[in-house]
């Protein structure tokens, strides 16, 4: 059997995240989710960091839980660190996803790093230093940690993002380059998306929520069938068998289209291309989405490598359901009592068979239908404003 993981997410000490986000609460959703895997996100951050040296055990080889007996939620150490720096007489931001495989290689990762760098304002700390030199440090401090660029394409801190980004993990990471083994997609991106570029097809493609609040994790997710173990996952990672990734509609993401948000401009990358870039409202240039780098990065059609599966929140199917808000109490009344009769929220979403549904309520069951043969309505998101995806039938 196979299980699923979210392998980065942030702590209540990442900026503009929620304050309850605490392991407990981490682990709880994840029973929810129907996630065994979680990300512990942050470990960087010192405060953080102990509280996951007080709290968690090594339950199995390389990854950590609350509990020690037969834990239902296992905990990766991960962090994201966000580098700035020059390169090539340009300002470079790129964030980086960190897996390590024992709390004592992140006490040797966060020493090296504490020396010169304030570790203690952000959870995902900010660091002045190159991805090629900074992935050459951590390496030799460790060869076993994954270095994952994060969020591969949003245009701001992204290795291939429009603004500050590079055209290849090899300009990036030059001699470097060998020892990274992996992407992540990003919420606005998608499988299909990242096979246009022939220079990524070595990598394996990761999805991930990023999540800054427990009730978002899983969003993106990753299915793996390997040994449940430090060494499992990244075996699987560096080999390429991860069995799929359970992707956002692309559309619905923050930075899928281009436009302006200040400006209400959301264009499309042919439309953009017609615009020379510009604003048509300010005349600025346009904030360029994932599907207009994409476009201009790609050299061949999409093909199809890597099995994934298009998934949207329950809630926010309940939420176009009982056309009532994602956050009200009658979309979380129903999240839970759902969960509690049928199972995690990834069974139901995916699994669940339609007449079991249906008993439950025929216009639910109609949605994760929509949901499941992917007939949806998009309206892109743009410049940081999330997009709208809506179930056929549930729009009303
Ligand atoms: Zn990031
Ligand atoms: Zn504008």
């Amino acid at each position: 059997m196979g299980f699923f993981a979210d392998l980065h997410i942030h702590s209540r000490y990442s900026r503009s995240t929620s304050p309850g986000l605490e392991l407990p609460e981490l682990a709880r959703w994840a029973v929810l989710k129907g996630l065994r895997v979680v990300g512990s996100g942050d470990f960087t951050h010192p405060l953080w960091f102990s509280g996951l040296k007080t709290s968690l055990h090594e339950t199995v080889p390389g990854l950590y839980s609350l509990e020690t007996g037969r834990p239902r939620t296992f905990f990766i150490l991960s962090a994201e660190i966000s580098l700035i720096y020059k390169q090539g007489g340009r300002v470079r931001k790129v964030h980086l996803l960190l897996l390590a495989p024992s709390l004592a290689t992140v006490e040797r990762i966060n020493t090296a790093l504490g020396r010169r760098y304030n570790l203690t304002a952000d959870g995902r700390p900010i660091l002045g230093i190159s991805a090629r030199e900074i992935s050459a440090e951590i390496l030799a401090i460790d060869d076993r940690v994954l270095i994952i660029p994060a969020h591969i394409w949003t245009p701001w801190f992204s290795l291939l993002g429009s603004r500050s980004g590079f055209d290849s993990l090899e300009e990036c990471f030059a001699e470097v380059t060998p020892f990274i083994h992996a992407v992540e997609t990003g919420l606005s991106a998608d499988p299909p998306m990242l096979a246009r570029v022939s220079s990524l097809q070595p990598y394996t493609i990761l999805s991930n929520s990023d999540a800054h609040s427990a009730a978002n994790l899983g969003r993106e997710a990753n299915e793996f069938a390997c040994p449940l173990s430090y060494d499992g996952i990244a075996r699987a990672i560096r080999e390429n068998s991860v069995v799929r990734t359970i992707e956002f509609f692309p559309e619905q993401g923050k930075y899928h289209h281009d436009g302006h948000r200040l400006c209400g401009v959301s264009l499309a990358p042919d439309q953009t291309r017609k615009l020379a870039g510009l604003c048509p409202v300010c005349g600025k240039p346009l904030t360029l989405g994932v599907l207009y780098r994409a476009g201009e990065l790609a050299d061949r059609e999409a093909q199809n490598r890597v099995p994934f599966t298009y998934q949207i929140p329950l809630r926010q199917v309940l939420s176009q359901v009982l056309h009532c808000g994602e956050n009200s109490q009658k979309v979380s009344r129903l999240y839970f009592a759902l969960i509690e009769r049928l199972g995690p929220e990834f069974t139901i979403l995916q699994d669940t068979p339609l007449a079991v549904l249906a008993a439950e309520d025929e216009k639910l069951a109609a949605a994760i239908q929509a949901m499941r043969e992917n007939r949806v309505q998009r309206q892109p998101g743009y410049d940081g404003v999330y997009g709208r995806i809506t179930l056929a039938g549930a729009g009303g």
